[in-house]
């Protein structure tokens, strides 16, 4: 594929017998494939879906026939109930299906537990939809994977030269010398209930901090998912009927809106941290009241996105949810054909601004 990949992007005579257009288009429901009669992540309720990860903002209830792996099919289950479809199937990373006149094969994107790229190919032409990815090490996702094609489609989340993420391992050791300086204090940690806060537990692991760690009862059940399925997290508990005093050199985790509000009365003289790849932007810690922001993010930094642009060897790149604007300049002037695809409704789950839907389980 690769060296076919790159035939194509030397030869200026080279024309596809099918315009990537025709194969995947965006329409109101999400990015529809015509020829192979599904949507990928589609917002709306569509007859067949093919899903990247559990996001709530990518993976909904109420379609007909779903297509993902399956742990995105038992995050799905989890939350919305065995009836979130009408029928279900499961697909493993580099596994080929064939839909109508497309092959989809998935691959892992390295964002949560079970989350996948999904490789269209329609005659010799290859699109992949990456969802939301990280090139970023993470113990508790299958790594990124680069898939060399002809058409990339990428989030923007963090589209801007001034993200740069960082090394997720310091911030933890931020938070752990805090710990360290305020043991009559509780630390709550604000993170995302599926996928950051596995992470943020499975880094502090890796890190040696080896007491329990306290879990908002919005977060127990993806987390014992995660356990169920071999990833290591040690001891954790459910805050909920802990005594205050007993909270003191602890750690909890919690969704973002839940560090904000009355909940935190049960915590001793709590220290607010959050773990989000916005917290490299002070003035958005400052308006949350988080006293000790933590730069960790599930999504791919400024680096991450050009570098898999690069490694892909795709000649087009069109960009969605989030910065589309730096990035479609950025490859413009690499003589790579880019546009914003204009999607709407991503980016409301993890690190998107309104987290509301996970955050109204709380
Ligand atoms: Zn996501």
């Amino acid at each position: 594929m690769s060296m076919l990949v790159s035939k194509k992007r030397l030869d200026p005579a080279y024309i596809p017998d099918m315009r990537p257009q025709d194969i995947l288009m965006p329409v109101a429901a999400g990015l529809c494939c015509k020829p192979g009669g599904f949507h990928i992540d589609p917002v709306r309720p569509v007859e067949r879906a093919v899903i990247t990860h559990g996001h709530s903002d990518h993976a909904k209830p109420g379609h007909g026939a779903v297509l993902a792996t399956q742990e995105t099919l038992d995050m799905m289950r989890l939350r919305y109930g065995d009836n979130f479809a009408r029928s279900t199937q499961a697909i493993a990373y580099g596994e080929g299906i064939r839909l109508g006149d497309v092959t989809v094969k998935f691959h892992p994107a390295g964002h949560v537990l079970g989350s996948a790229q999904i490789a269209v190919s329609c005659k010799d032409t290859c699109i992949v939809a990456s969802g939301d990815y990280k090139d970023a090490p993470d113990p508790t996702c299958t790594p990124f994977e680069v898939v060399p094609c002809d058409v990339f489609i990428t989030e923007a989340t963090f589209g801007l030269p001034v993200f740069r993420h960082g090394d997720a391992a310091d911030e933890v050791n931020k938070l752990l010398a805090s710990v360290a300086l305020f043991p009559e204090r509780a630390h709550l940690v604000g993170a995302y209930s599926l996928g950051k806060a596995q992470r943020v537990i499975a880094l502090l692991r890796a890190a040696g901090y080896d007491a329990p760690i306290y879990l908002h009862g919005a977060m127990e059940k993806i987390t014992q998912y995660y356990q169920s399925r071999g990833v290591a997290l040690g001891e954790l508990r459910a805050v909920k009927g802990v005594k205050k005093a007993d909270l003191a050199g602890t750690i909890t985790l919690a969704p973002p809106s839940a560090t904000s509000d009355i909940w935190t009365r049960r915590f001793p003289d709590p220290v607010t941290a959050f773990a989000s790849g916005w917290m490299r932007v002070r003035a958005r810690a400052r308006q949350r009241g988080v006293e000790l922001p933590l730069v960790i993010s599930d999504h791919a930094d400024w680096d991450g996105l050009t570098a898999t642009i690069d490694a892909t060897g795709a000649g087009e790149i069109w960009v969605t949810h989030g910065q589309e604007d730096a990035l479609v300049h950025w490859c413009t002037a690499k003589g790579l054909a880019a546009r914003p695809l204009d999607l709407v409704g991503y980016g409301d789950e993890d690190e998107g601004d309104a987290p509301a839907a996970e955050d109204a389980e709380a």
